[in-house]
Formats: C-alpha cells, structure tokens, sequence
C-alpha cells in the first residue's frame, strides 16, 4: 500500500526522543479518522515507541521509499486534548526543547508505556444512522457488519465487550468513520450532590476578602498578595465555589510539599464535589486514575504538584497556584519548565481566570502586576482579628553563640516556654553540624566527587555530602596528620536540638527535618503532637514553613539569615526576604500576637530594616529598582547553557566552541562561559554560559542557533548539555 499512498496522508509524529523535531511516517488501515493527541505505536530504529500523532503532513521530510509504516494506533480519542496540544507546542518552543519529551512529561508514566487510556469508562455506542443502517450495505468487510450487527442488538458496547466480540480498532475505527457508531463517555456512577458546598468554616468573608473574590471576576492572571494569615484560601475557596456552581472544573497547583493532608482537608470539608490529588506519591496506577478521572470530567477539583499542570480539565474553569514564588514550580531537570507561567499560559489558552497567590510574590510577576499584564489584589491584613507579627533583628557581632543560639535568644525562648506557649527554631541546615575540623592541622573533611564540605550527621556517626549523597563513615584519626583531633564547626538541626535540650532539658523539642521525616506518617506524628498544643521547642528546616499551621507558636526564632548577603546570586536577597517572612508568618494566629527574632550579622542593613519595618512590598520595590539598574531579571530576560564532563576540561571547551560559533549580536551578552561555583558534582566537571537580554525574541534567536551548534559539535556525545530558560538557580 505504501506505493499508493497519497502524500497528503503522511503522519507527523512526535517521539519520545531527545531530539528537537518531529518523525513521519506512513499510516495503516484506520489512520484516515486519527485525531491529533492519540497515541501511535512506531518502529524507530531497532525499537518500538510510543508517540503522539501531531497531524498529516503533505511534505515528506526524507525519501518516502525509506519512511516506515507504523504499528498500530493506540487511542480512538486524543489524550492530549488540542489546548494541552497547544499548551505542549508553545511550550516547545518557549523552552526550546525537544517536542517528544514535552509531550511525554504531560502524560502519567502508565500512558507513556502504552496504558489504556479511557478504560473502562467509554462506551461505544450506535447513532441514529447506525440504527437505521442495512448491515447488508457495509460491503466486503464482515467485521465491520458484525460490529454494526452487535451494536444494533445492544445500543452500548464497553471495551471488554469489543474484546469479547474481537474486534479490533481499524474496524471500529472505519464505523465511526461512517457516522454509524461513536464512542460516548459512560455517565459517571457517583450522583452529584445538590449543592456543592458541605459546609463554610467562617460565616461571611471579611471585606477584603469579598473585595478581592469579585475583583476576580473575568480571564486574565490574577496576584493576590495576601500576608499569611490574611486568608488567601479563603478567596481560592470561594473563587472555585462559583466555578463548581457553573459544573466547571478547578485546577490548584502547590509546592511540591505543600500538600499537606491540613491544605486538602480545607477542600474536602468545604466541597461536596470529588476530588483529585496529583503529586510524586502517587503510584502510576494511582496517578493514572486521578487523571481518567480529571479527564472524564468526575473530579471537580484537581488539587497537584507542578506536573499537574498538564492534567486534562475539559471543563477547566479557573486555575490557582498557592505560593506561585515557591521554586519548587521549576523542574530542574530534563524539560525545564515553570509550571506556574505554563499556567498563567494555560489560562490564557483556555480563557479563564489564573489566581496567582503568595505571601511573598515573585519580583517578575509584581513587575508583570507594574505592566498592566498581571491584576495585582492585595489583603494587607490578617484575617479574624489576628495581629500581625511583629520583627526585631538580633545583632550578632561580637556575640558569643551557644550552637548558633545568642544569650538575648536564650532568655526570650525560656521566656516563652514558660508563659505555655510553642517556640520555633529555624535553621535552614540538617545534620548536625556543617563542617568537622582537625584542631592540629586545620584538615576539613571534603567530599571526593564534589566541592563541598561533608556534614557531620551524629545520630548515626557518619558524614553526609548534601550534593551528590555519599555517605561516609567519620574517620577515626585525621587524614592528614593521624591525630583524632575532630571538632565540629557550625551547626545544624541536629545539633540546634542537642543543645535546646540540654539548656531547657523539661520541656519536649521536636526537629523536622529531612532526616526526622523519612519513613511514611512520622511527619504528620510529629505536627499532630505539636498541635496539642504544649509548650515545646520546634526545629527545623524550611520543612516547617510550608503549609503547616501552628497556632501554640509565639515566638520564632531564625539562627542564621545572613546567607543572602553573602552569595552571589542575584536572587538571592529577593529569596532571604521571602524566606523570613514565610517562616516568621509561622509566630502568632488567632488570638496570640506572634513575636519573630532574626539573628544577624548585617543588624543595620537598610534593606533588612525595610523589610521587617515597612514589609515584603517595599523590599520588593527596592529590589526591583537594583534589577533596573543593573539590567537583571525581570528587566533582561536569561538563558543558561550547562554543561558537564567527567574530564575536567571538556564541559568549558564544549560551550566556549558554542560561543565561538555564534554569530555577533549586540543586543545580548553572553556571560562565560566559566566553571560554576560548585565546579565539581556528583564527579563531574560543570560549566555555564550565560545568555542576557532585554529582547526576549532577540534572546531566543541566538538561543536557537546556540542549540543547532550544541547539536552539531563533535564534542557533545562526550559531555551531557542542558538548556534553562528563565533559569532560577544561578550558581
Ligand atoms: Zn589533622
Ligand atoms: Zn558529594
């Protein structure tokens, strides 16, 4: 048949490869009535994938001779709807990545390996044509007839009924052709409530919040900068009541752990309606179900971490990101996307208001509210009555710290606890301490495979790299001088802990962290017993400042503040910033007016005084005003190319020859490339090359041209590349 084959019947099809184009192929029986977003099984080289069918294709790419056929199509209904399609294209373009790999990350790993997608929830059922359709006229094709036959006998078949009868998908396939049968979604089983609402945990939204719900009234992307406790979810809630009221769909991305069963259980004790949750602990065959069900229109409200943006919603009606500045939002691997701007596209695609809601919003997305392309909607105050925390910084300079705790600290905590009420101690480093030190000869026990300290984790006596994850046995006696001088130098949870307890030894002190986290329910133990409410000591890592709510706490207590001041990426103030106001938003709710104290070096810096004085608005004009001056994001748009080898050398001569390659353009720079501040990872060799420019379109040309050359270079089987748009992480 490959002869005969009309040209204009070529498939286009995209191929879960790492390469930045589309494959053609010649189509079988069946391929004439294939939609976009269904899935086609293919031969590609000596393998057999599964790829997407993008559209026909007049124009072959290579000789027809050499194209092949392919195997079989998987799916009668696309399961990329055509705005996941579009979503997937720009986002392949946006992203400059490879188009099989987009569209292979939107899908749940199961329909990745060639599940069923719709199973059992489709029907194939007879149309009225159908009905009135003599078998005998369907010709030379008895399966099709039998078909028809069966269908006319019984008006409804489901899969297992078609596999029962045998019959196959090409002949289906040229039914529906026909108009004489077509595939309907079975109705749901579960019957929908009356009303949607279970119950309101407050009566009436207080004015500010009534004021921002109907501010959110039409499409467009929506920041709702709300202080903690001001009740953002309260607006999230009420936004979404109206969209199940209207029998759409809500879509609510958060970080990745900022799922707690606490933010669900404020969905499920709210709504009547079904709810799904989508995030990295769901199994395949879990995450395939919260999807059929997503796509089938039975769940209401798709609550998921960032991968979640590609969940099929027929019925999207609004779409939220909760703490849209939270990195977590950017993959860091592979395709890497923000799933928070693909949903302010996604919104824009399907029509429908975008809520992006924070404490402490991202510099670009104020700037994008400065533009006029985002609506910005404050609530300045804490809800119910509650009094904001208040902040006093804690000059370090020439203080002698016991473990990181200063004497004011001391006395404040002990203070606290004696008044019965919660202190939380923030240090944003787990283990026990960060360094170990030979006292005679100044040796620091160093990772092989990276540059980094390891950290001392004493529990079970060993020492952890934080980077790449070996652990190491502590050595009896130094490396170097054989002596077994060992101290520990700063400190960490662990050691925060031992020291809490040995200064306040009758009060309880829970530490969460990774570490005191790990098996399955011990993160939700330790925040039921803190709940209790008894006066008790908290550490932790930025573990605690995520989601949690903990009403005994009065007095947080942050150790180390200063890493901002010291780092020389340019995000990283705009991050100390949010970070301080995320965990001290932690200090007092309802009744109790929360007390937050920053322990620093930098006690008199102007922009630290803004922040804890004027609050995260005026920091963030201050900070965006430096961006202007210095022409950095969000005023330049970025692109990062990275790079790593095994051999010390080969990641930097890899993008100097990708630099070099490229054609002069005034309009960007290009920074590097050089080693990056961590040179050495996991036992490989890194290197950047940094693009900047204030023209986004002129920035993405010369991006293009960078990946051809990356592409073409002999080098590149020898290292592995990677491209970052909007990168977030610069060192
Ligand atoms: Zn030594
Ligand atoms: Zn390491």
């Amino acid at each position: 048949m490959s002869a005969s084959q009309p040209t204009s019947h070529l498939l286009e099809i995209a191929i879960p490869a790492p390469l930045r184009k589309t494959f053609q192929y010649l189509p079988t029986e069946g391929c004439e009535a294939l939609k976009p977003g269904c899935r086609i099984r293919v031969p590609f080289g000596k393998q057999k994938l599964i790829g997407i069918f993008l559209g026909f294709s007049t124009r072959p790419t290579i000789d027809e001779v050499r194209m092949k056929h392919i195997i079989e199509i998987i799916d009668q209904e696309p399961v990329l709807s055509d705005r996941l399609l579009q979503l997937c294209h720009w986002a392949t373009d946006y992203y400059h990545h490879p188009i099989g790999d987009v569209l292979s990350n939107a899908l749940p790993v199961s329909l990745r390996k060639g599940a069923p997608a719709q199973e059992p929830n489709l029907n194939l059922t007879i149309t009225d044509t159908g009905k009135a359709f003599d078998p005998a006229d369907i010709g030379r094709a008895p399966r099709q007839r039998a078909l028809l036959q069966a269908l006319q006998l019984k008006s409804a078949l489901n899969k297992d009924d078609l596999r029962d009868l045998d019959i196959k998908s090409p002949v289906i396939a040229a039914l529906v052709k026909k108009n004489l049968v077509a595939w309907q979604i079975r109705e749901p089983d579960a019957k929908r409530s009356v009303d949607v609402i279970r119950s309101y945990d407050q009566i009436e939204p207080s004015n500010q919040q009534q004021d921002a719900i109907n501010l959110i009234d039409q499409p467009g992307t929506y920041l709702l900068h709300g202080i903690t406790g001001s009740g953002k979810t309260e607006v999230y809630l009420r936004a979404i009541e109206e969209v199940l009221r209207k029998n759409e769909q809500a879509l609510v991305l958060v970080p990745e752990i900022g799922l707690t069963p606490q933010t669900l259980s404020r969905f499920t004790q709210r709504f009547t309606v079904p709810i799904e949750t989508i995030h990295s602990g769901l199994t395949n065959r879990e995450r395939l179900k919260a999807w059929q069900n997503a796509a089938e229109g039975k769940a209401q409200i798709v609550i998921g971490t960032r991968s979640a943006i590609f969940t099929p919603l027929p019925n999207l009606g609004l779409l939220v990101v909760d703490e849209e500045h939270d990195g977590s939002f950017k993959q860091q691997e592979g395709f890497r996307y923000s799933a928070r701007d693909l949903a302010v596209m996604r919104g824009q695609l399907e029509k429908i208001p975008v809520i992006l809601g924070s404490a402490t919003p991202a510099l670009e997305s104020l700037h994008n509210c400065n533009l006029g392309k985002y609506k910005l909607i404050k609530l300045p105050e804490r809800s119910a009555g509650a009094r904001r925390e208040t902040y006093q910084l804690l000059n370090l300079r020439n203080k002698e710290l016991k473990s990181g705790l200063s004497p004011e600290l001391i006395v404040q905590i002990r203070d606290e606890l004696e008044k019965g009420n919660q202190v939380l101690v923030f240090i944003n480093r787990r283990g026990f301490a960060p360094v170990l030190f030979c006292q005679e000869c100044q040796w620091i026990a160093k990772c092989d495979r990276c540059d980094a300290r390891l950290t001392l984790h004493l529990e079970r006596r060993f020492l952890m790299c934080h980077h790449c994850g070996v652990q190491l046995r502590v050595p009896n006696k130094c490396g170097e001088c054989h002596s077994g001088q060992f101290i520990p130098l700063g400190a960490g949870t662990q050691r925060v802990e031992e020291t809490l307890s040995s200064i306040y030894p009758t009060y309880p002190i829970y530490r969460i962290d990774r570490d005191s986290t790990l098996s399955k329910g011990s993160l939700e133990n330790l925040v039921n017993r803190i709940q209790e409410g008894q006066p008790a000591i908290l550490v932790g890592t930025q573990m605690l400042a995520k989601g949690h709510h903990f009403a005994g706490v009065t007095l947080v207590a942050m150790l180390e503040i200063d890493a901002g001041f010291f780092s020389s990426d340019y995000k990283a103030m705009e991050r100390t910033g949010q970070l301080i106001l995320q965990v001290g938003g932690r200090a007092g709710r309802e009744a109790r007016q929360g007390k937050v104290m920053l322990q620093t070096q930098f006690a008199d810096q102007p922009i630290l005084q803004q922040l804890i004085r004027d609050g995260y608005s005026a920091f963030a004009e201050t900070i965006l005003a430096e961006r202007k001056l210095n022409d950095l994001p969000p005023f330049t748009y970025q692109c990062l190319f990275r790079a790593e080898s095994t051999q010390r050398n080969s990641a930097m001569d890899f993008l100097e020859e990708v630099s070099a390659k490229l054609p002069p353009e005034p309009s960007v720079e290009m920074l590097g490339p050089i080693p990056q501040t961590m040179e050495k990872r996991a036992g490989r060799f890194r290197a950047q090359l940094l693009f900047s420019s204030r023209s986004r379109s002129l920035l993405h040309r010369l991006v293009k041209e960078g990946v051809a050359v990356a592409q073409a270079s002999k080098r590149s089987n020898r290292i592995r590349w990677s491209l970052d748009i909007d990168p977030v992480d610069l060192v």
